[in-house]
């Protein structure tokens, strides 16, 4: 059963100039199982006013847990805005697990992660269960953000390569002149992944980023003949 429980606000930490995470804790210690890729509601109350804000996010960390992570994006909405003057030991309310797009460890070894922007969430929760059963998967992944200074987790998802079968391609789509970056630029597309992922039909594909991104990368998974039952997708923001 999901219940609307009080969690604390245990710590905040800026991941980029525009990205922080933060991680809630249970206020009764009890800890809640989520199969990774689920989301959360999060509800922000205003005490004097009664004013209430609800908003989804998806959960960072692995199951089970009594503290949730979430990678939130501030861009000065209506519930953001309250996120960027938010302090430790701020109580929300948290309801979860909500979603369909589950991380199915068990369909298949080998899995092909699509990575838009904060859209990195849900398979930072992936990767991290992966590793705290020590499963052996094989997974892909292709991760694109639109600046070099906005990548998140990129040293934990690098040294995650280093212990396990785990390719992982960056892109940056607005490569700036001085940022230092010489990886691969552009948006992700058919060709990309045929040329970073040549065995992407033996893979189950999951998406996650914004909508214009996930649609692309629906279609071009369906140009490359991926059926639609191998594709999971997840998207939010603009
Ligand atoms: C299943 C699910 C999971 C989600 N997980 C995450 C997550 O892990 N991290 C996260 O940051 N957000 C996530 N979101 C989005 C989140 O729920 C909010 O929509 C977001 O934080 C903006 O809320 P707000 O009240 O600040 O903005 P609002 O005041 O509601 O919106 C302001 C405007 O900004 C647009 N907008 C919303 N998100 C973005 C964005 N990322 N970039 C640019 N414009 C945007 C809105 O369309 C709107 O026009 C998720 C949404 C869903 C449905």
């Amino acid at each position: 059963m999901i219940l609307n429980k009080p969690y604390s606000l245990v710590e905040i930490k800026k991941l980029t100039p525009t990205v922080s995470s933060f991680v809630f804790r249970a206020q009764d210690g009890t800890a809640i199982d989520f199969t990774p890729g689920m989301f959360a509601m999060v509800t922000y109350r205003n005490a004097s006013t009664g004013e209430t804000i609800a908003r989804a996010f998806s959960i960072a960390n692995s199951p089970p847990s009594d503290h949730l992570e979430f990678v939130i994006a501030l861009i000065h909405g209506r519930f953001t805005s309250k996120l960027e003057t938010a302090k430790e030991g701020d109580v929300y309310t948290v309801s979860a697990p909500y979603g369909q797009f589950r991380f199915d460890i068990k369909s298949s070894g080998k899995f092909l992660f699509l990575a838009g922007g904060t859209g990195i969430a849900p398979f930072m929760s992936m990767l991290r269960y992966a590793k705290q059963l020590n499963a052996d998967i094989d997974t892909s992944m292709i991760y694109s953000t639109k600046f070099a200074n906005e990548l998140i987790y990129k040293g934990e998802l690098e040294d995650y390569a280093k212990a396990h079968k785990f390719k992982m391609e960056i892109t940056v789509t607005r490569p700036q002149q001085g940022d230092g970056w010489t990886g691969l630029t552009g948006h992700v597309n058919a060709d990309m992944i045929a040329k970073c992922t040549p065995d992407f039909k033996e893979r189950v594909s999951y998406i996650c980023g914004p909508p214009a991104f996930v649609k692309a990368l629906k279609e071009a998974l369906a140009s490359l003949g991926v059926e639609e039952k191998d594709i999971k997708a997840e998207m939010w923001g603009e």
